[in-house]
């Protein structure tokens, strides 16, 4: 098969099982799975789509991809996903949907996000590329708004080296979506009603899912070490600021950021950066810059996001991966309390 073939349909329907969710589709990745997420509307050129500037490029790059104008939404100081009581003063009629993130394993306010989409006829989109196997309240992370998308890629919970998948509940996506993902084709007809892509996934890719799918259990509890380690070490320390613990979510513990507050100790982002660095450790700015400060979005209307300004300026991830030793997380705190505590 060169396409859709077995090891395909196979990886789909466990991850619809493995999700809960009504409808899995698989693409050649994360970011195309979101650009044909928003294609599929046909909102009109120059629509507006209320997201977040304190993510990944991608998320606002699929907007501008489809001829869409993102419009930034401040984070939440608690948990940093989109605040979702500033959405409402940010819509205008040319609101067309909602494009929140879900980071580094908290989520979003998805039942007030909803809330409000329904009360303004919007469509919602969630970039759950951090938020795979999450549950709220036991409901998994793929169940709300009109798709979630879910990236794939090596750097993630769950991994088929490249690869994402979109996952929603209504019957009536699902053949424009497999006709986007290929040529615009609906497919085994000569029909092609869409102006579509090539966004497949391959079989390789798929194989490599399906593999590694069996051992998200396992890999989740040692990530869940690490960071109940790192959380052990570094809660109440002045300067260092973390993200709370969201008790009514099941987290994937996908990443552990830290956020380096001068205020207390007058110690920087970029001094415990270095001292990392110094003993072997690297560590990324993640998220910076917010991509409201792109060059590409210079020509937008300026972002009125302090707080996500304000993060974006101090965080740091810390390493944070199934195989990590929890004697080096050990190093590693203890060489940022150093930094700290001078
Ligand atoms: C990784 C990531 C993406 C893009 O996914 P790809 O599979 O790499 O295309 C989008 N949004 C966020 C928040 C991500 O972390």
């Amino acid at each position: 098969m060169t396409h859709t073939g077995p090891k395909h349909v196979k990886l789909q329907e466990e991850l619809e099982k493995f999700l809960n969710v009504k409808h899995v589709e698989l693409f050649a990745n994360g970011h195309l799975a979101m650009e044909l997420a928003l294609n599929i509307f046909d909102f009109p050129k120059g629509s507006e789509v209320i997201t977040t500037p304190f993510t990944f490029g991608s998320t606002t790059q699929a907007i501008l991809r489809n001829g869409l104008v993102p419009v930034f939404c401040d984070i939440r100081e608690d948990d940093f996903t989109m605040d979702a009581e500033k959405i409402e003063a940010l819509i205008t009629d040319k609101t067309v949907a909602i494009l929140p993130v879900h980071v580094y394993g908290n989520m979003c306010d998805v039942k007030r996000i909803d809330e409000i989409a329904k009360k303004h006829n919007l469509k919602v989109i969630y970039d759950g590329a951090h938020a795979f196997d999450e549950k709220l309240d036991g409901v998994d992370s793929s169940n709300f708004g009109d798709f979630t998308m879910f990236s794939f890629h090596a750097t993630k919970v769950f991994n088929t080296v490249e690869g994402g998948c979109l996952t929603f509940n209504s019957d009536e996506y699902k053949q424009k979506l497999i006709g986007l993902r290929q040529f615009g084709q609906i497919v085994h007809t000569d029909a092609v009603p869409y102006i579509g892509t090539n966004a497949k996934m391959t079989e390789v890719h798929a194989a490599m899912g399906l593999c590694n799918l069996r051992h998200l259990d396992e890999y989740l509890a040692r990530r869940k070490a690490v960071i109940d380690t790192y959380r052990a070490r570094l809660s109440g320390v002045p300067g260092i600021k973390l993200s709370v613990v969201q008790e009514n979510v099941r987290s994937n513990y996908a990443y552990f950021p830290i956020v380096v507050e001068e205020k207390d100790t007058s110690v920087t982002r970029e001094a415990v950066e270095k001292a990392l660095m110094d003993i072997g450790v690297f560590t990324r700015r993640y998220f910076y810059p917010l991509t409201s400060d792109f060059e590409c979005c210079a020509d937008l209307p300026k972002a009125d996001v302090p707080y996500a300004k304000y993060v974006s300026e101090r965080v740091l991830a810390l390493p944070c991966y199934s195989d990590l030793d929890v004697k080096d997380v050990e190093r590693i705190c203890d060489k940022i309390l150093e930094v700290v505590k001078k």
